[in-house]
Parts: C-alpha cells; structure tokens; sequence
C-alpha cells in the first residue's frame, strides 16, 4: 500500500508528477482517491432501441476509416452492429482510432447518442473490448476530479490494477460492529467506490463510508470527554445572593432562555471537573449577559476569569460592557483589557495588574495567549466565537492555569443540532432559543441596483430622525486588499453624493487599531450617522441606535455570515432594517429569499448546511480534517446509528489500539474536535 504509484505499469515519473498535484504519492492514496461524480453507462441497449442519451452497446466494428476534413481536423468515422441494428460512431481528432480498433471483436461502445446533422450517431464513444470487467465502460462510470495531463480514464487504469490489493485490504471496524450494523465490508466499499457493481451497491457502500466517519468523529469526540471528566477542576460554588444581586442591578428581566443556561453554567461549575459548555445563541439572544453572570460566581470566589474575543473591537466592547454589569456588585476594577492595539506600556501594567491579581477577569483577544499572561488563579475560560479559535490557541490558554479551569464557549453561528452532536459530542450544548421580549423582526427586502433612489429617500428619512446605518461592502475575492477597495469606492460615493448631507464615516481591516477604535467609538457616540464598512464589524458589535444594515453586493456573502450582519441591527427599541443590495438585476438567488422570508438563525444554518456542506459554517474553522466526504449531516438515521456504535463501542470497553487504522483516525479527529 505504501509503494510509490510509478511501480504501476504506465505510470512514469512525469505521470508521477500529474498525480503529486492531485496530493497522490502512494497505492494508498490512489485508493483513497474518490471519484468527485459517477456517469450511469451501466445498461447494454440493443442498438434498434437506442433512444437519445448517454447510452452503451455491444457491437462489432463492422468498418472504420479516419481522414482529415479541414487543416488540422481529423474525423474518423466507424460503422458498429449488433444483432438487432447499426449505427454511426464518429470520433474527432483521435486518428489513432482506425488502426486500434479491430473488426469483427466485440466491444462495450458507451457515449452520448444523439442527432449530429440530420444523422443518428455516438459522437466520441468510449470503447473497450467486451469483458467481464470492464473499467471505462458498461458500467456505472466513476469520474475523478482530473489535472492537466492525467483524465479518469488514466485514473481508473492505475486503480484497475490494483484491484487485487483492494480486495485483500483488511477489515478496520470492529467485526462485530460491520455484522450488527450489516456494513459492506471494507474491502468491498473500496471496490465499489471505483468500480459500483450498480447502484444498489453503491448506496451501501456510501452508507458504510458515511457511518464509519461520523463513528469515527463520534468515538473521538467521546473519548475526549470520558478523558475530560476524569481531570479535576476547581468547584465554584453557587451563591443565590450573588446572582440574586447581580440580576437586581439589570435594566431588563432576564428571557427564560437566559435563565435556564445560566442555571446549566452553575451546575457545571459547581462540580470538581471541568465544564465543557457550548451556547448558542442567535445573534442579539442575550449571550453577554450569560458570560457575565458566569464570570461573577468566579470573581466572587476571589478567582480570575478569561475571556476571548475574536476582534480587538469586540473585545473593547466586551470590556466595557463587563464592567457595566460587575461595577455594581463591586469587581467594575477588576476587569482588564488586553489587545495588540494597546502601548507597551498599556500591555506591561495590564500583566503587571493580572500577575498581581488586580485585574481578575481579563478580557482580550488572541494576545491573552500569545503574550506570556500570568492568571494564577484562572478559573474560568469564556471564549466568544469559538469556531474563530484554533485548538491549539485553546489550549495554550488553558495551560496557563496548571489546571484545567471551567470552559465556557458562546456562538452567535448556530449549528444544526445534528452538526454540534456529531462534531462537539463532548460538548453540554445549551440553547439560548430566545430572544428578549419586544425586539421587532427586522424588515429584510431585496433591493436590485436600479431601485435604490427610493431606498436611499427611505433610509435618509431614517437617519433624519436620528437613526444610524451600517453598510457592508462586499468581500469581492478572499484579498484584503480588494475588500478595501470596494469599501473605499462605495464610501466615496456616499459622501460625496447620495448622503454627502450626512457623517459618514469609514472602517475597514487593513487600518490600524487605534484609528479603527476612534472610528468605531465615533459611531457609538453617534458622531457619524453612516459607517461603512468591511465585514471586520461582523460579529457581536453592539450600536443599538443604528437600525439599518445595508449590504451591498449582498449575492456574494454566504448565508449565515449575512444573518449575522443582520444581527447588529434592530437590538434597541426601534424597528431595524436590512437591505439586500444585489449587484445587478438578476434574480436574487435562494440564499437572499430564504433570508428575506426567515429571521431563525437555526433555520437558515439548516439550511446553508443543506445547501452548502459543513464547510458553510466551520468556514473559518481548521477544519480540513473535519469535512465529511460522505455523510450528509441531514441523514438523521445514519448519524443516531453511528453515534449509538460509538457509545456501544466505548461501553464495551475495547481497547482501541487493536484497531491499528481506526485509532490512527481516532487520534488525528481527537486533536482536532479538542476543546480543551
Ligand atoms: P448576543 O447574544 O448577540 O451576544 P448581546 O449579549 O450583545 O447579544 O445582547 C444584545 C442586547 O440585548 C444587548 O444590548 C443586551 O443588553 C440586551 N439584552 C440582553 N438580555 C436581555 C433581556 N433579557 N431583555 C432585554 N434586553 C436584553
Ligand atoms: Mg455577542
């Protein structure tokens, strides 16, 4: 299995190289190469019954010839009999064609067959001599993603011949998990991936491969929190005066929602291992106000507390707003910021004050952990946007303490529960499912390019009363750069024309910190009444003043990333407003209707997950390792009878290692799902 592919017979080192770009180096990985699509030529149609389509026969050559037509145009053209009829076979620009194919032998004839100029014929066929197995024909057709110079027919002739190999590959699941499970075993998957006996076939073994990867991703996430819970954490006790004081001092009556998490975070802090929790929690739910009361257990036990932000703009906001809500029951001063943006000397009293314990809950963003923070006493890790941290940023955070502290994650992305079970098995999930009384759904309208006359009057009407505006440009490729431009573009034309009566004002990632801050504070302080942006105020900035979310090329932002910026609108008391602003008058795609018709984030993550895959919302998460080649998220049975194999196979207490390729697997999902 590890033999270099150019020990196959054909495959040179130049081939060599062709198959080093599709990331083929091994027998091994070419077996693991699955085909991107399958064409069906698997039914043999008497050629008197042919009927326009792709199509394959049985049929002898009864004669070809091949000439040239036009300068460089080569035509080689074949009459093919079976019993019952012929027909025409016409090839272009394959001269070789005539010499290599033999008169009076059978062969498998597979191709589109269609009406060519008043002329019923099979233009380009794939042709093989009839056997019993044939690889490019006759059969249902696996087609490999391809790169110049290496075509699935290359592809399929190197997998061919080791067909024996395949065959004799070792079973990796547990045998008593593949009979109770009635799986295809792992030699016949392999086989049928590349060379589907029929369509039955490969159903199932798309069934074994499905299941054996959520069972895999499952077991992993189990094992990570069996291991979990046999670490130690310090108790946090609960102290009912503590919260009764701290919900005394909000403006507001906390949602039943809020409370019920909040209760789950108590109970999890309360005991000796470390918590492990997730919520979720639509955009504007009330997350903030969860983390807070967490934080104030700890900080009233003398403790420190972390939390994480992925901006440096949020984590200002996040600053400021613990310290809003703590100041009250006494730990206002002991809330910290910590950012890149900040002087040296800033950084060195920030360390200074948490090393010393005067700052207690510290709050920043990745630099909490690059830089050397000493939290002693660190029990409580919140970490906002978990999907934006990389596992091994977590971790290192974590180690700071000695000991694993209590770990509390918020998402604003909500994932389909059956996404968060199979990838965050190990994670207690709450959801914070709704929303604070009052809040007005915020109008969503798709605008085309040649109606915002009308949308600008109706937006300055808006701003005339007092309300702000955001306005989200376009990410026209991954490039910064461009994603500047466009946003410098569209606030030119802004403020110089349609709103030049207007503060405008501009935001985007390539400025600095600070100059960010002093924009961003601007608009807080209602200085401007429109900013523009980049997609840097996607998440969790908090303007409860501005109600309109303009998003301009709006076709181009995925579906939950739009939902998001929806979100920072429509949070105070007067109605918000999104706008859809499309690039030109096409019609607006089922991403932009579903979130004109749907303000649940749930829904539209169901989804984006339909439609898209799990990349849609692990986007920014390293998760190459974590795309599903196989499974659909959707297929509810596969996914409930995975996990309940996974359990079964913990419970049985089977030594993993035993399973020398599962427990590979296994090990490389654990460092990857690790939340801790
Ligand atoms: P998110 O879940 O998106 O992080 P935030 O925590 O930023 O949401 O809360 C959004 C807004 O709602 C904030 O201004 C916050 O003060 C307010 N809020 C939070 N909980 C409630 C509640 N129970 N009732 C009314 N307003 C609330
Ligand atoms: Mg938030």
């Amino acid at each position: 299995m590890d033999s270099p592919l150019t020990e196959l017979k054909g495959v040179g080192p130049e081939l060599a190289k062709k198959y080093a770009v599709l990331g083929l180096r091994t027998v091994a990985d070419l077996i693991d190469y699955f085909p991107r699509r399958y064409d069906d030529y698997s039914v043999l149609t008497p050629i008197a019954q042919l009927h326009p389509g792709q199509v394959t026969i049985e049929a002898e050559i009864k004669q070809i010839t091949g000439r040239y037509v036009r300068r460089g145009m080569h035509i080689t053209e074949a009459v093919a009999s079976d019993a019952s009829a012929s027909v025409r076979l016409v090839w272009f620009n394959q001269p070789y064609r005539a010499t290599a194919m033999k008169t009076g032998q059978p062969y498998y004839i597979s191709g589109v067959f269609a009406l060519k100029r008043q002329r019923f014929s099979i233009t380009n066929p794939t042709t093989e001599l009839a056997s019993d197995f044939p690889v490019n024909t006759a059969r249902i057709i696996p087609i490999y993603r391809e790169t110049k110079g290496l075509n699935s027919r290359q592809i399929r002739a190197a997998l061919a011949q080791v067909l024996g190999r395949m065959r004799r590959l070792p079973e990796t699941l547990p045998e008593w998990l593949v009979a109770e499970q009635r799986l295809m075993s792992r030699a016949e998957t392999l086989e049928t991936i590349h060379f589907p006996a029929s369509s039955d076939k490969l159903d199932e073994a798309r069934r074994r491969l499905g299941f054996e990867e959520v069972f895999e991703l499952t077991l992993a996430s189990l094992m990570n929190k069996y291991e979990l819970q046999t670490e130690h954490a310090p108790a946090v006790p609960f102290e009912a005066k503590v919260a009764k004081e701290f919900v005394h001092h909000l403006p507001f009556a906390l949602t039943d929602a809020q409370r019920k998490v909040i209760w789950q975070i108590y109970k999890d802090m309360e005991r000796t291992q470390p918590m492990n929790r997730l919520v979720e929690g639509d955009v504007g739910s009330g997350k903030t106000v969860v983390a807070a009361m967490a934080a104030v257990m700890v900080l009233h036990q003398g403790k420190q507390v972390a939390l994480m932000a992925p901006t440096e703009l949020l984590a200002r906001q996040h600053a400021e707003t613990m310290q809003r809500l703590l100041e009250p029951l006494g730990f206002g001063n002991s809330v910290g910021l910590l950012v890149g943006g900040m002087t040296p000397a800033q950084k060195a009293s920030a360390h200074a004050d948490t090393k010393a314990g005067r700052i207690r809950c510290l709050i920043g963003t990745q630099a909490l952990i690059q830089d050397a923070v000493d939290m002693h006493e660190l029990e409580l890790v919140i970490v906002d946007e978990q999907h934006r941290f990389g596992v091994e940023q977590r971790k290192k955070l974590t180690a700071k303490a000695g000991h694993l502290p209590h770990m509390l994650n918020l998402t604003a992305t909500p994932i389909p529960r059956s996404l968060a079970l199979t990838l965050y098995g190990e994670l207690d999930v709450s959801i914070l499912d709704e929303k604070p009384v009052g809040r007005l759904p915020i109008i969503t309208e798709i605008i085309s390019p040649n109606s915002t006359d009308a949308l600008y009057a109706k937006i300055d009407a808006e701003l005339e009363v007092g309300r702000q505006m955001f306005v989200v440009c376009p990410l026209i490729t991954e490039s910064a750069t461009l994603d500047v431009n466009s946003a410098e573009k569209i606030y030119e034309k802004l403020s110089k024309t349609t709103f030049k009566h207007r503060r405008v004002g501009l935001l985007h990632g390539k400025m600095k910190a600070a100059e960010k801050n002093d924009i961003m504070q601007q608009f807080v302080d209602h200085k401007l009444d429109i900013l523009v942006s980049t997609t840097v105020i996607e998440v969790g900035v908090d303007v409860p003043n501005a109600t309109i979310m303009l998003i301009e090329g709006a076709e181009r932002f995925g579906l939950a990333q739009t939902h998001q910026l929806r979100g920072r609108v429509g949070r105070g008391e007067h109605q918000g407003y999104c706008y859809l602003l499309m690039s030109d008058s096409s019609a607006p795609s089922p991403r932009l209707r579903a979130l004109e018709r749907s303000q649940d984030g749930f829904k539209l993550a169901e989804l984006d997950l339909d439609m898209r895959g799990p990349g849609a919302i692990y986007g920014t998460m390293q998760h190459g390792q974590l795309d599903l080649r196989i499974a659909k998220l959707t297929d509810v049975k596969l996914i409930a009878s995975a996990r309940q194999a996974a359990q079964e196979f913990i419970d049985r207490h089977e030594k993993l290692v035993q399973y020398k390729q599962l427990s590979h697997r296994v090990a490389k999902l654990r460092a990857v799902t690790n939340l801790n």
